[in-house]
């Protein structure tokens, strides 16, 4: 449909505000060349629409606006924003962009550009295109701003996509992108992103924890003032230009504090955090001393809390942050976190490393990104080709903390904290990792897992006998190890599946038995293992024996784990498959159907009542997930199509796998308590129970059916009611 007259009217509005805002875009040849770009993106779209029915070039003007005035790039960045989707979607090329604005521009379209051709279907398209997207990142960082922009204006405008689609984005977006925001320093882009996705993902919650910040703003405000005047008043008599407000924290930030802590909205006292910004004054000591001068004024106010000192003013955070923080004893003896910046350090804060480029050569900080920049590079190209395995590794790189140790020469090395000497190893060399036999630590000989601290000197031992152990895996935190010790034991491994897998084959040829997808799952249920490969891996190794397979085959495979499926999925709301069994009673399964249809899945373990999603995998089987599961997570953010609604039916029609871990004092008769209550409330359907205890603690395990989480929350409560017991919980529940 042509765009109606006030159609193209506000188009053009648009873009004038956006001309408005792009104040480094003021010489006639820019502005010349931004309205070229626009000419053309808005001749390549017509008529094209958004999915909310607006012409589709409001969404490359937006982006380009958030590229002009919230991270204040200029000309070449706002018209390859305003170009960002002409090539993906529409005739035009690259070529055609490279003859219209040059090399660059069009190299930086190419990168933002998603990869089309052909994928192994079982790879992640999202994973490619991340990978895609770093590389020509690497390049120039500015390719990343932009799709940052990007994504947060879909981010913005989510509202008119389907259900499926916003889950997908908003997993997408909390998984990768609100990270990288975080590591290129942009605090506000990551808050707004973390936050909309949060609400998509979490309404209920979302709607509450906003709704509950406005019904006590008045409070906060009050409060907040209270605080703030003493400040204020010593700040004027100090002749500071500054500027103190109290922000409250982000919802979803909240979220995650209450989710952690166990604790409700009203028990969080830091609910927001005062900022002071200043100018600093010229003559009287530099910025940091004036942060600190600043810091002891409002001490002789507030009394500090020691231990919450945070001096990210002598030793900025590795994506630039700079400030000081600290907690103090306000009004009503209530904690208030106090942060001091700069106004320089304050533009750092909202815009990261964009604001670098203005201040570049005041500190080392360039040097500092670029060598994130050649980890990040280093990743992408690891041999290791798995998309979800590479996206794990580039998250390992976007997290901060760190910690600084030294080589025997006294280099200083910068890894991640809870690195081990294992990790110093690999990032001197992968062949030093790989030979390494054990560590000095400040010339004491350690082990090679040994945790380091800031301010270590290290030196590894290395022989050439020496070989990588397994357990290594975990016992690393940095991705160059991780990956360097998996390439070591791929190597290995792939030997052994091989071997195993030719094994499984002369069995089944043996028996006469035809491969297929339901064999494979009955085996995986009743021999624990996750994929076809832990399968061959085990036959290869030998620890899986053939016997056991044979029995299994000749048995027709009874399952271990009673499972039962109450589950409806949009795709098939088939009625028939909604059977009603006998309540309170544990049936075999029987139909087929639904057995192939789902997979409840092992690591959270779902039961109805429980938030879920289904994952539909190659074989059209749908696995059910909470869907709080990590693994879900990150199932939404690389295969979102494959994403299925589910929901539960009926409860109380079949009973699931449910784990609860128990843990108290150890007194006499509390295992009789614990087995008398589950078997007066459930009828005795416990699949395992263990039981230990300790110096005098007792622990316990009890694998059960429960028919839903009311059954299980019950029980919970009736369990925590014995004497002794201090805490009793559902597996997998807290993480
Ligand atoms: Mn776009």
């Amino acid at each position: 449909m042509d765009f109606t007259k006030e159609e193209i009217e506000k188009v053009n509005e648009a873009f004038e505000t956006l001309k408005k805002k792009a104040t480094k875009s003021r010489k006639k040849e820019d502005i010349e060349r931004i309205d070229q770009a626009f000419d053309f993106a808005y001749k390549a779209h017509y008529p094209v629409r958004r999915k909310s029915g607006e012409p589709y070039i409001f969404h490359p003007i937006a982006v380009a606006e958030i590229i002009a005035s919230e991270i204040l790039l200029g000309t070449t960045s706002i018209i390859t924003a305003l170009l960002h989707d002409v090539v993906e979607d529409t005739e035009y090329t690259t070529e055609d962009i490279r003859q219209f604005f040059g090399d660059k521009v069009a190299t930086m379209v190419d990168g933002l550009t998603k990869m089309s051709g052909v994928f192994d279907h079982r790879s992640s398209l999202q994973a490619e295109n991340f990978r895609k997207m770093l590389l020509s990142m690497s390049d120039d960082v500015r390719v990343i701003l932009i799709k940052l922009a990007d994504r947060l204006h879909n981010m913005r405008t989510l509202e008119s996509m389907t259900e499926n689609k916003q889950l997908k984005i908003a997993g997408e977006t909390l998984f990768l992108y609100a990270p990288l925001a975080h590591r290129l320093g942009l605090y506000q882009m990551k808050t707004e992103l973390e936050d909309i996705s949060f609400k998509y993902r979490h309404r209920d919650d979302y709607e509450r924890i906003s709704s509950k910040l406005i019904e006590s703003n008045e409070k906060r405000t009050n409060f907040i003032n209270k605080f703030s005047l003493p400040i204020a008043a010593k700040l004027t008599d100090m002749n500071y230009d500054f500027d103190i407000s109290g922000r409250p924290k982000s919802v979803y930030s909240i979220w995650q504090k209450m989710q952690k802590k166990g604790v409700t909205f009203e028990q969080i006292y830091d609910l927001f955090a005062i900022r002071i910004i200043f100018t600093p004054i010229e003559g009287t000591g530099d910025e940091k001393e004036q942060c600190y001068k600043i810091y002891s004024m409002i001490t002789d106010i507030y009394r500090p809390r020691p231990d919450r000192l945070r001096d990210w003013v002598n030793s900025p955070k590795a994506n630039g942050y700079e400030a000081l923080h600290s907690t103090v004893m306000g009004p009503n003896g209530k904690w208030v976190e106090v942060q001091i910046r700069s106004q320089r350090m304050n533009e750092i804060a909202e815009r990261g490393f964009a604001a670098h480029w203005k201040y570049k050569g005041h500190h080392d900080q360039e040097s500092e990104l670029d060598k994130w920049l050649e980890k990040i590079r280093e990743t992408i190209e690891s041999p290791d080709a798995d998309a979800l395995q590479f996206l794990d590794d580039v998250k390992l790189n976007l997290y901060t903390a760190e910690i600084m140790v030294f080589t025997p020469k006294g280099d200083l090395k910068k890894l991640p904290l809870n690195s081990t000497a294992l990790d110093f190893a690999y990032d001197i060399h992968t062949e030093v990792g790989n030979q390494a036999l054990y560590a000095e630590i400040n010339h004491k000989s350690m082990p090679l897992t040994t945790k380091l601290n800031s301010g270590d000197q290290v030196r590894i031992i290395t022989s050439s006998k020496a070989q990588p152990k397994e357990e290594w895996m975990y016992q690393v935190a940095t991705a160059k190890a991780k990956a360097a010790i998996r390439a070591y034991f791929n190597k290995i491994r792939n030997n052994v599946i091989e071997d195993g897998s030719q094994i499984y084959l002369n069995l089944l040829k043996k028996q006469n038995i035809k491969i297929n997808e339901k064999l494979f799952m009955r085996l995986r249920d009743n021999l624990g293992v996750k994929t076809k490969n832990d399968l061959f891996y085990g036959l290869g190794k030998g620890t899986i024996s053939i016997t056991d397979i044979r029995k299994l085959l000749k048995r027709g495979g009874a399952p271990k784990w009673m499972r039962f499926w109450a589950l409806k999925s949009d795709s098939n709301t088939d009625e028939q498959n909604q059977i009603a069994f006998d309540k309170k009673k544990i049936l075999s399964i029987s139909d087929e159907d639904i057995q192939s249809q789902f997979h409840i899945a092992n690591c959270c373990n779902p039961i109805p009542g429980d938030s879920v999603i289904g994952y539909q995998d190659d074989e059209g089987i749908v696995h059910i997930h909470k869907s709080t599961c990590p693994q879900a997570v990150k199932l939404s953010s690389g295969f979102g199509d494959r994403i299925v609604k589910v929901k539960w039916t009926s409860r109380k029609a079949m009973a699931f796998l449910s784990n609860i871990r128990l843990e108290g004092l150890d007194q006499p008769g509390i295992v009789h308590s614990v087995t008398g209550i589950i078997a007066k409330e459930l009828k005795a359907n416990i699949r395992t129970i263990h039981f230990e205890t300790l110096d005098g603690t007792f622990n316990g395990w009890i694998e059960l059916f429960v028919y839903d989480t009311n059954d299980l929350n019950r029980l919970i409560s009736n369990l925590k009611g014995i004497k002794g017991m201090s805490r009793v919980y559902r597996q997998h529940e807290s993480n």
